[in-house]
This record gives C-alpha cells, sequence and structure tokens, in this order.
C-alpha cells in the first residue's frame, strides 16, 4: 500500500518556497489513486452544521471531520434545486450544457422522459480510465429510465430512491406544509410517497421504508467499500434526507426538539460510519472524503427545513443561501488540515478527483470545474474566482472575485414574480455575506467586469435538447 512520497526537510522547505505556499500547514503528498467518497446531503442548509454555526443540530462527527480536515467557506453547487445541481456535480458542467437545467421544470418528476444523456462524462466514467470503481448510492434524479440510471453511467452498482422521495404522492394524502407549520414533529406516513427503491436497474420496494432510508443507504456504501477494500474507488452517496417528508430509523427518532434535527444527526450518523469503516480497514490515509449538499434550505416548509445561516434565501434562490453550501473535505493522506475561504465548487469534484488518479480529464468539451487538489494539500489559494446564479436557462446573478451583480431577483422558491434589477444590484460578499447592502452606485465599473464575464462564459454554451421537457412516452 502506498504511503505517499516522503520528502525530507530540506527539500520539502525548498519545494514550500518554490511553491508559494501560503498555509501554515506543509504540503501532504497525496497518494497514488486515492479513493474517493462524496457524501451529498439534500436540502441541507449552510447553517445546519454544528461546524457552520448551528446553535442546536448534533453533527458530531462532520464538526470532528471539519477539525481534522478542511471546512470551504464559500463552496457552490452549480444550481439551485436538484437535478441540475447533480448533474452539475457527477459532469464538472454547469448543466446548461448537457439540457440538465430548463425553462419549464425546475427538476425531473416521474413523468419525465429525460435524463442526463449518455454521451456525458461521469466522475464514475473518467475515473474508470484509471481502473477505479464506483459505487452509487441514494438518491439519483438524474432520469429514471433505465436508460440514464447509475448503471449506465459508469457505476457499477445503484441502490435507492431514484428521484426525490416526496414525489410519486398519493392523492388525498396530507399537505406536508401545512402540517410542517403547525408541527416540528409532524411525521409523513411512508405510505402517501409511492416511491420505488432500485437496486441496480431492478425495482426491489415500493412504497420505499423512509424510516430507515438513512441507515440502509449507508449499510450499502459500506458493503461496497468492503467489498471494494484492495481497489482504486469512487462512493456516492447521495443521501435522501434532510428533503421532506422527514424520517429517521428508530435510534434517532425522538433525539431532538424538532425531525429535522432527527434526520440531519442520522446524517452525521451516516458520515461517522463511513470513516469509521475506512479506519478499520486501514484505507483512510489512501481515502478523501467530501461532504456537501446539493442546494440550499427549503424554507417554506419552516421547521422541516433547515438554514442557510447569514446566508440570504435558500434552496431554488439566487441569493448566497440557494447554491453556497456547508462543505466539509476530510482525509488525512491528502488533506491539509484548515479552514479554506478561497472559492470552491461541486464542479471542481470531477477535475480535482482526475488529478488526484492520475488521469486526464476530458478533454473534448468545455468543463467548468478547476483542480483544487493544490488546495487541498495545502499548495496555494484556490484557482476558482468565478460563479454563475442560474435560474433554470437565464443567469440571474453572478459572481467574479468578491463582488456579485444580481440582473434579476425574486424572493420565492419557484421564481415566480422575478423583478429585473436595471442598475443590477452589486454585492461584496467579502464585505457582506448576507447581501444586504447594495454597493452597485460606488462600483459601476465592476458590474460591467462581471458583465463581460456573463457574455465570455454564454458564448462557450452550445445549445442542447432540454431533458427536463421530454414527457415520459405513454
Ligand atoms: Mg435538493
Amino acid at each position: 500500500m502506498s504511503q505517499g512520497i516522503r520528502v525530507p526537510g530540506v527539500v520539502l522547505a525548498a519545494l514550500l518556497i518554490l511553491g508559494g505556499c501560503t498555509t501554515a500547514e506543509p504540503p501532504v503528498a497525496a497518494p497514488e489513486k486515492p479513493n474517493f467518497v462524496v457524501v451529498f446531503a439534500d436540502d441541507l442548509g449552510y447553517g445546519d452544521l454544528g461546524t457552520f454555526g448551528h446553535p442546536v443540530f448534533r453533527t458530531p462527527n462532520l464538526d470532528q471531520l471539519a477539525a481534522e480536515g478542511q471546512k470551504w467557506t464559500q463552496f457552490y453547487v452549480a444550481a439551485n434545486v436538484c437535478t441540475p445541481s447533480r448533474a452539475a456535480l457527477l459532469t464538472g458542467r454547469y448543466p446548461i450544457r448537457s439540457g440538465m437545467t430548463s425553462s419549464v421544470r425546475g427538476v425531473l418528476f416521474p413523468d419525465s422522459g429525460g435524463g442526463l444523456p449518455a454521451d456525458e462524462i461521469t466522475i464514475a466514467e473518467a475515473l474508470a480510465d484509471a481502473g477505479y470503481i464506483s459505487g452509487a448510492f441514494g438518491k439519483w434524479h438524474l432520469g429514471h429510465l433505465p436508460q440514464y440510471l447509475p448503471t449506465r453511467q459508469g457505476f457499477a452498482t445503484y441502490w435507492g430512491i431514484p428521484y426525490s422521495n416526496d414525489m410519486d404522492k398519493v392523492p388525498g394524502s396530507p399537505d406536508y406544509r401545512a402540517e410542517a407549520r403547525a408541527n416540528a414533529r409532524w411525521q409523513a406516513d411512508p405510505a402517501d410517497y409511492n416511491v420505488p427503491i432500485l437496486h441496480d436497474e431492478e425495482e426491489i420496494e415500493r412504497p420505499a421504508d423512509q424510516y430507515t432510508i438513512t441507515r440502509r443507504y449507508t449499510e450499502r456504501a459500506i458493503e461496497f467499500i468492503r467489498a471494494n477494500r484492495d481497489h482504486p474507488f469512487f462512493v456516492y452517496l447521495a443521501h435522501s434526507m434532510v428533503h421532506i417528508p422527514l424520517f429517521a430509523s428508530k435510534d434517532f427518532d425522538g433525539r431532538n426538539a424538532s425531525r429535522y434535527a432527527d434526520a440531519i444527526e442520522e446524517v452525521d450518523w451516516s458520515v461517522g460510519q463511513i470513516v469509521a469503516t475506512l479506519k478499520e480497514l486501514g484505507l483512510e490515509e489512501r481515502t478523501l472524503v467530501v461532504f456537501t449538499s446539493d442546494n440550499g434550505p427549503w424554507l417554506v416548509f419552516d421547521t422541516h427545513g433547515g438554514t442557510a445561516g447569514p446566508l440570504r434565501g435558500g434552496k431554488g434562490e439566487t441569493w448566497e443561501g440557494g447554491q453556497r453550501e456547508p462543505t466539509v473535505v476530510w482525509g488525512p493522506g491528502i488533506v491539509s488540515p484548515g479552514v479554506v475561504r478561497g472559492m470552491g465548487s461541486t464542479l471542481d469534484l470531477l477535475p480535482t478527483f482526475c488529478a488526484l488518479a492520475g488521469v486526464e480529464p476530458p478533454s473534448d468539451r468545455a468543463l467548468d470545474g478547476y483542480d483544487l487538489s493544490p488546495v487541498l494539500r495545502g499548495e496555494g489559494e484556490s484557482p476558482r474566482n468565478e460563479m454563475m446564479y442560474y435560474q433554470g436557462v437565464e443567469i440571474f446573478a453572478a459572481r467574479v472575485g468578491p463582488f456579485k451583480a444580481h440582473w434579476t431577483t425574486f424572493t420565492n422558491y419557484r421564481g415566480e414574480n422575478p423583478v429585473p434589477r436595471d442598475p443590477p444590484l452589486l454585492f461584496n460578499l467579502e464585505e457582506d455575506p448576507s447581501e444586504k447592502y447594495d454597493v452597485a452606485a460606488r462600483h459601476p465599473e465592476v458590474i460591467d467586469q462581471i458583465a463581460e464575464h456573463v457574455e465570455a462564459h454564454k458564448k462557450t454554451v452550445e445549445p442542447v435538447p432540454d431533458q427536463l421537457a421530454i414527457p415520459l412516452e405513454p
């Protein structure tokens, strides 16, 4: 087993000077072909982890990993709702490029006939060139028809609910929003959401027993890790929680004041189980674990939704709360510990994993990600300096450096009644991460620069079929 390259202290000091390293911790020499585990929560807010400041929720495992690894305070997903965000993570491309964001629908539904096109290259497919085996566990939401399932996108196996856990709602069942607003501990009946569990491409359970869903996703992922302990692997563990309807298994149910807190505590437990397994198998020095969420908190569900902490807005919005996610990166053989205040994105995972695995990322298409592996090792600043905030197929806002310009704003999660802004709103997110104080009048030239950046980005986008607009064939 590779232990990485040992470098004598004097040589290391010279490398530090040559590399222009700016952090206190020495760089880490990464192992060859490390394993990758991505734990992707659903609708978790920026402020929902203890380590990100939540005063009530219990997330001891993630808090510990953040202390031992890196906490990224400006880490973004590439869309403010599930389907496009997931497409972006797995392909390293804004979902506008794959047709996985739409002008007519926010996400895929059980009556959708589209999905992530087969010619998109996922992390699993990119890593296969370096001899990796990949498993997907949990929520997929990139197409539930066989031709779109994980097994057709580079994953050797899949086990999970293929779309959101609130879909296939039984007509006449209780209105979740009304019930949730009245009671933080209101419990939905899993039978009211007739969602399936698929194993590979076969339906094995319906309706899914959602009480145990977090535990069972975790067990399947651990089983995969054990089976592939002698082989480089990529695990994509995409929890259905903490998306409504909220559920927790017996060990967590009722431990907290709110059902949301129970569900998040079990997701935290899941991460702890994964890490304990890696340690038991002696894989902790050669595995990178990334924890983040697909979009911000679903605020319309009151206490059944989370909080974006100091950030404005939440899920389905182009304010920071929609796309900035609480992100923890852990891997003692790879990651130099610390708080990273530079920008990062799920778009960057594909090129970063490729770099760490020693394989070239796809070169025949536009990629929107950066290789963050030097930052993980403690060798300098993040190369990411910009982020687009799409609402469907439109760019409502963009960030370059510390500044974010909004050309259109709205305050409800579906983007209804958008307000055009002319001049655009401008916020300095380093001074004002809460987007409270418009500084457009002071920096008109900055708005022009961001607009140029957006135009340059748009020129690289080629028209493709809208996958979310394709109906299911009868
Ligand atoms: Mg989501």
